[in-house]
């Protein structure tokens, strides 16, 4: 694609990234396809293509962005099956990151949107406000007839009302702690706890460091790494993401001696795999490259020092649920299928893989009519598998999928359980 950036324009360094982002599109159209805004949509200025068409004219113009820019790159599930797909390797990504940072900076959201994404910026990265919010929701479920109405803040509030766990999970603070291996130390690694997930599923995390020990590593999670930023560097607050970032880099890398940091939640596991580039510019660029190439997946982490079973697996029928984080953002397909069927279970995958369950973040809540599209269809396309129980390796699919009659589980409760650990709650529930 031509661009008709000037010399000053180019000057700037995210400008000239974005610019050769633009010129790699052919706009070829192929990854129309297999976007879930599209296909859902039906809109060209909801597909790919569509948004790098706006992105290019409003970074070209040099101009604040317009309410259409807004209302089509605020649908983008930055599901990156675009990514998959486009033939030129356009790095879509970096770009609507850069569009999001660019919108957060010129365009005055309406008083309700900047309320609703302030809040979910100062509650969601933090476990302890984070239950309390949720108890609060508990509480609030039963007046939830008080937010009738066709608005989108009343349907976002009722989303965050439905996505609150029936039960509040036991309270769980993992900073600051280490957690021997079993035996001799093969491998030494620090875990990324993650926020949300301390406070909806701490179930995992348990899983995730018993298992590791098990098989020989000591797991290490220090009192300074916090949230990975997604969250707010989805909202386009490229400081705060930043100051996120650099806090778990600089935290991670006081550590010596280590083999990998291992992350359970894929949608966080994109992000600081991506810290060498978000931090490329800055006097810690060289520690976020290192920390970059040392994250790894549970399921990568597994897989390399050898997971085996040590129990014969029930019969149990897993539908494999792919988190586009994992997919598309990390290119791991085929390792999580390897594991479960090592494992012993019988592995199911429903029909189009590729496309998001509409979980994305905070996007279920910011766009709940397409999430509740994606959600219902992925569903139907799981249950179509006959599944006994649903497992992914991110739990904000998880959570998405939760409520439908069939179990979900984190796909590390099920390799602890078949390696020795305790049948995980989802399906003693
Ligand atoms: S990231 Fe997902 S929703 Fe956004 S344009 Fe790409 S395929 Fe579509
Ligand atoms: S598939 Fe790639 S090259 Fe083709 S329109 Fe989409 S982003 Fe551009």
């Amino acid at each position: 694609m031509q661009t008709s950036f000037t010399p000053a324009q180019l000057a700037d360094p995210e400008i000239a990234v974005a610019n050769d982002i633009l010129r790699a599109c052919v706009h070829c159209g192929f990854c129309t396809a297999t976007c879930p805004t599209f296909v859902t949509l039906g809109d060209e200025l909801d597909s790919p293509r569509g948004r790098i068409y706006l992105i290019k004219d409003m970074l070209e113009n040099d101009r604040p962005a317009a309410a259409a820019e807004v209302l089509h790159i605020d649908r983008c599930l930055s599901c990156l099956a675009c990514m998959t797909t486009c033939p030129s390797g356009v790095n879509y990504m970096h770009l609507v990151d850069h569009a999001r940072v660019h919108i957060e900076t010129t365009y005055k959201r309406p008083l309700a949107d900047r309320l609703v994404r302030d809040m979910l910026a100062r509650i969601l990265p933090y476990p302890k406000r984070l239950r309390a919010a949720m108890a609060l929701a508990r509480l609030g479920r039963p007046f939830g007839f008080l937010l009738a109405g066709e608005s989108m803040l009343a349907k976002r509030l009722r989303a965050m009302l439905a996505l609150a766990p029936a039960r509040a999970a036991a309270p769980q603070d993992l900073a600051g702690t280490v957690h021997k291996a079993a035996g001799e130390t093969r491998y030494r690694v620090a875990l990324l706890a993650g926020c949300a997930q301390q406070a909806i599923g701490p179930s995992i995390n348990t899983a995730t460091i018993a298992l590791l020990n098990r098989l020989g590593v000591e797991v290490i999670i220090p009192a300074a790494a916090g949230c990975c930023g997604a969250l707010v560097h989805h909202m386009g607050r490229h400081e705060a993401a930043l100051a996120a970032a650099r806090g778990n880099v600089s935290a991670w890398s006081a550590i010596p001696g280590l083999d990998a940091i291992i992350v359970n939640t894929s949608g966080c596991g994109t992000v600081v795999k991506d810290y060498g580039f978000l931090l490329r510019n800055d006097e810690m660029a060289g520690a976020a490259a290192t920390v970059s190439a040392q994250a790894k997946d549970i399921t990568e982490f597994l897989l390399s020092i050898g997971y085996a079973p040590r129990r014969p697996a029930p019969d149990l029928k897993v539908a494999y649920h792919a988190a586009c984080s994992l997919q598309h953002g990390q290119q791991i397909s085929a390792l999580p299928k390897i594991l479960l069927a090592k494992a012993g279970f019988q592995v199911v995958e429903p029909k189009d893989p590729h496309l998001c369950c509409g979980s994305a973040g905070t996007y279920n809540i910011m766009q709940p009519d397409i999430a509740g599209s994606l959600r219902r269809r992925k569903l139907d396309t799981l249950r179509a598998t006959t599944p006994d129980v649903i497992t992914a390796g991110n739990i904000g699919c998880l959570t998405q999928l939760a409520g439908d009659g069939i179990p979900t589980v984190h796909i590390v409760e099920l390799l602890d359980w078949m390696a020795g650990g305790s049948e995980p709650e989802g399906l003693r529930k």
